[in-house]
Formats: structure tokens, C-alpha cells, sequence
């Protein structure tokens, strides 16, 4: 039995919007909307696809600005490098990006997904306005769908997927930057795909995906495949925003069987706040699911209000109890996730403002504390630990700071390869003339110096010989204690 509906943007009560009764696929295309949310919206979503497309080519301190190479196991993030072993520092960043969503979501709802998400500001921006220019205005497309295929469709719709084809391409190799480097992207855009299978595998399957989800698949993603879009319900509470409908102001609408129309609230049953939906959702039926609060539904129903000379906010961003007439606060929940987020930027901001490009750190060899040679010089057997945290190799060579006297230092290379991103322990013998020692000690600074002569590294070290700065037979071999 088909369904009774009162309007063609009537929507049903026992399915989402975008599925008919025999379960197919209802393709939504949302009436453009005019107004104060609609112009912030478009700012906002010019400004980020300028960053998403952009931002892989952008260099900071002679490094891409965000890089995630996961194959190589190294990261760049805004000027700073990371490899694996920095997987402390990583789990501050994700865990601070995962609570700025929950207190972002706790305190202005789903404005990750409406504001910011790069789907939605890629379908907005660029696929949705393809479809404009090429199947004309949202009217027009709903015909097109429903009309049987003709020479006309079928040419409309082959240029609209060729031109969803080549603007996933453009996404799917800005994508690809972030993960493989512009270089490394550029250097396989000018090879063969058949010198890249795997890279070239990635960057098609990305295009793929991204030419599935933005040009066909849209709002269900949302519904059915984004964790962060299921969790909305634990996440919002009744002080969260979101864009809610008046009941006590618009109820009973118009057309209301059995009420007057003189009795009627402000809503006048007019459908625009659903038209305008790009999920499909009627938000007079209070929150849903589906909502990214995107806003358009605010500005169609304002526009709906001027022409009838009432206030705007039928519709409008608000917390459930701020509709209910109290005062804007916040939940105990959104607090807490303040804290937290604080103690993680604080965190986060130590360990950066700490962290090295190069570690160094010095211990003695577990042998004989010194040795003197036949020469009279003094020997001391260290171990030397260094880690390069860049991304950059480099060949080091040892120096001992301050002129502190005669010395010579012997590794078993004299240039030390320092491979970025790695570490390794060298053993390292000191030679030096004892009579630089004081009460058979002397404190001394330890260098590492790049082949380019810059000052990589540097370590306190305690060089060690005989107490009254002479070689006696007895001391040749001192145990270390
Ligand atoms: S746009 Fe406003 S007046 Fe029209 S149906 Fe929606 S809530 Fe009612
Ligand atoms: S209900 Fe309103 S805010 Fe939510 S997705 Fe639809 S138009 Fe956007």
C-alpha cells in the first residue's frame, strides 16, 4: 500500500528521507538558501578547501607543513618533525584533536560536521555547484532523475560525472600529498604508473572513494558510516547547541486538522526548512540522527518569517534548554573536557617546547675506568648514544668544548653517520694528556658538529685519570667503580 502524503516534502515517518518505500536510493538535492548562516558558511568553507588543496604544498622550516608518511613512519606537523618513536608526543596531538571534538560537540554540536568536515565543504563547494552548472537548479534536477533516459540526460549526465571525475582526481592526489610528500607525488605524477603500482593503486582507489562518496553516496555516509555522526547522541546533551525548531512558538502549525486556522503557531507548514535540507530531515521533528547542523534550514525559515513580518528563530541555534527559556550554561561534561583538553595542550606544549632535533647522552664503558698509555696519555672508554629526530641525515665528528687541552678522540669511524630519524650507540676512547686533570677529574663538554660545522649536540662529561695527574705503572688498568 503506498503512503499517504499531504506534500511532496511531506517526509516519511518510518525511514530516512533518502530511501523510498521499496528501499532504493531517494537522490536529495537541497534548495539553495540565502542569509547571514549561508554567507558565514560559504567564508568559512572557501577559506578550508583553500587549505585542504593547498596546505600539502605548503613548507615550514624547509619542511612540508603537514606531513603524515605513515609508510616511512615519519610525521611533520607545522614545523615540527616526528617519527614513530615519538609515539607519546603523537597520542598528545590525537588525543587533543579528539577532545577538542568532544568538547567542540558537548558545547556547540555537530558543528564539526556542518562547518568543517572536508565532505561537506567539498560536496558544498565544488560537486553540488557541478550539478547546479550542469543539471540546473535543484527543481530542475529532481525532473532530470525522474525523467526516462533521452540523448539530453544522458549527455548532461556524462559531463557532470567526467567533470566529478577530474575534480576527485584533484582531491585524490592533495589527499596523496599528505601521506607520500609533493615531492614524492610530483616525482610519481611524472612516472610511469607502471613505476608506481602500488602509489598509483592508492591514489585511484582514493579517487574512487571519493568520487562514490561525494558525487553519489553524500549524506548516508553520514548516517551509516561516520563513528563520529552515531556518536552524536552520547556526545550532545540539553545544554549542546544544534539547530532546534520552536515547538511552544510555531505549534499547532497550519493545516493542522482540526485546529482553526486563526489558532494556528507561526509556522505556516511551508516545507522551505525541508527543501533546503541537504540529509533530508524535517527539524521540526526535533533532533535527528541525520542533522549536520548546517544551518540552511535557519536561514529558509528566517526568510519565510521576513515575509510574513515576524521575528526570525522559528527555527535557530540553540540548546534544548535555552528553547525551554534558561539561561545558556554549560554541562558538567563539557567542563570536564575543557579541563582535560588543557592538561593535554599543556602537555603537549612542554613536551615540544622540551624536545630536541638531536639527542645525545654519554655513559662509561663497563671497563676499566681509565687506562694510561705507554705514551704517558690517559684513555677513557665511553659509550655514546645518539638519536637524530629530523629528517635529515647528517655525518657528525666529536669535539671536546673549551680548549681544555691536548686530546684526541678515536670511534671506529672518525665521521659518524647519523641516518634521520635513527639512533645508534658508538663506542668512543678519549685521549688525554693528564695533566689537564684536577685530583685526577676534569668536567668537559662534549660536541657534535655537523659536516657543516654547526653545533649539533652536546653532552657533560667527566673525563677520569690518575689522582695526581701522572701515570704510574699501578694506574695502567683502574677499575671503574
Ligand atoms: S520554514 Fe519555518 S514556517 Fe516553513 S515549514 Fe519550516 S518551520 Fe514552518
Ligand atoms: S535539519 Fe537544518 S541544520 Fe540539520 S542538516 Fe537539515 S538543514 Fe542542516
Amino acid at each position: 500500500m503506498s503512503e499517504v502524503r499531504h506534500h511532496q516534502f511531506d517526509l516519511p515517518e518510518d525511514r530516512p528521507a533518502s530511501f523510498d518505500e521499496t528501499g532504493h536510493r531517494v537522490y536529495i538535492h537541497p534548495s539553495d538558501t540565502k542569509g547571514p548562516w549561508r554567507l558565514r558558511r560559504t567564508v568559512l568553507y572557501a577559506v578550508l578547501l583553500v587549505i585542504f588543496l593547498v596546505l600539502p604544498w605548503v613548507r615550514l622550516n624547509g619542511h612540508q607543513a603537514l606531513l603524515l608518511d605513515v609508510a616511512h613512519r615519519r610525521f611533520a606537523v607545522f614545523g615540527l618533525t616526528f617519527w614513530a618513536h615519538d609515539a607519546p608526543m603523537l597520542l598528545f596531538v590525537i588525543g587533543g584533536f579528539a577532545i577538542s571534538l568532544l568538547f567542540a560537540t558537548a558545547v556547540l554540536g555537530r558543528v564539526w560536521c556542518g562547518w568543517a568536515c572536508p565532505q561537506t565543504v567539498f560536496i558544498d563547494m565544488v560537486f553540488r555547484r557541478i550539478e547546479g552548472w550542469v543539471e540546473g537548479k535543484p527543481h530542475e534536477r529532481r525532473k532530470l532523475d525522474l525523467a526516462p533516459m533521452s540523448a539530453g540526460k544522458a549527455a548532461r549526465k556524462g559531463v557532470k560525472w567526467a567533470l566529478f571525475t577530474a575534480a576527485a582526481l584533484v582531491i585524490a592526489h592533495s589527499f596523496l600529498a599528505y601521506f607520500v610528500g609533493t615531492e614524492e607525488l610530483m616525482r610519481m605524477v611524472r612516472t610511469s604508473p607502471a613505476e608506481n603500482p602500488a602509489s598509483f593503486l592508492v591514489m585511484l582507489g582514493a579517487a574512487g572513494i571519493t568520487l562514490f562518496d561525494f558525487g553519489w553516496f553524500r549524506e548516508q555516509f553520514c548516517m551509516v558510516a561516520c563513528p563520529y555522526g552515531r556518536l552524536q547522541s552520547v556526545l550532545m546533551d540539553e545544554t549542546s547547541l544544534a539547530p532546534l525548531y520552536d515547538v511552544k512558538r510555531g505549534e499547532p502549525r497550519k493545516f493542522t486538522p482540526g485546529v482553526a486556522n486563526d489558532k494556528v503557531g507561526d509556522c505556516i507548514s511551508c516545507y522551505r526548512c525541508v527543501q533546503v535540507c541537504p540529509t533530508g530531515v524535517d527539524i521540526r521533528r526535533g533532533v535527528q540522527l541525520e542533522c549536520v547542523a548546517c544551518t540552511a534550514c535557519i536561514d529558509a525559515c528566517d526568510e519565510v518569517m521576513d515575509k510574513l513580518k515576524k521575528p526570525h528563530g522559528l527555527i535557530r541555534y540553540d540548546s534544548i534548554t535555552g528553547m525551554q527559556g534558561e539561561k545558556r550554561s554549560f554541562s558538567i561534561r563539557s567542563v570536564l573536557y575543557f579541563a582535560i583538553l588543557c592538561v593535554i595542550l599543556v602537555g603537549l606544549g612542554t613536551a615540544v617546547a622540551t624536545r630536541k632535533p638531536y639527542q645525545m647522552t654519554i655513559n662509561r664503558a663497563p671497563d676499566a675506568a681509565y687506562a694510561v698509555l705507554s705514551g704517558g696519555d690517559v684513555v677513557n672508554h665511553l659509550r655514546l648514544h645518539m638519536a637524530n629526530q629530523t629528517f635529515e641525515s647528517e655525518l657528525v665528528t666529536l669535539r671536546l668544548a673549551d680548549h681544555v687541552g691536548r686530546y684526541k678522540i678515536v670511534m671506529a669511524k672518525n665521521v659518524l653517520p647519523l641516518v634521520a630519524g635513527e639512533s645508534s650507540t658508538t663506542d668512543v676512547f678519549i685521549t688525554f694528556d693528564p695533566a689537564m686533570l684536577d685530583h685526577g677529574t676534569r668536567a668537559a663538554t662534549l660536541e657534535a658538529v655537523s659536516a657543516r660545522g654547526a653545533l649539533l649536540a652536546s653532552v657533560d662529561v667527566k673525563l677520569l685519570g690518575p689522582e695526581d695527574g701522572h701515570a704510574h705503572d699501578s694506574d695502567h688498568e683502574k677499575e671503574h667503580d
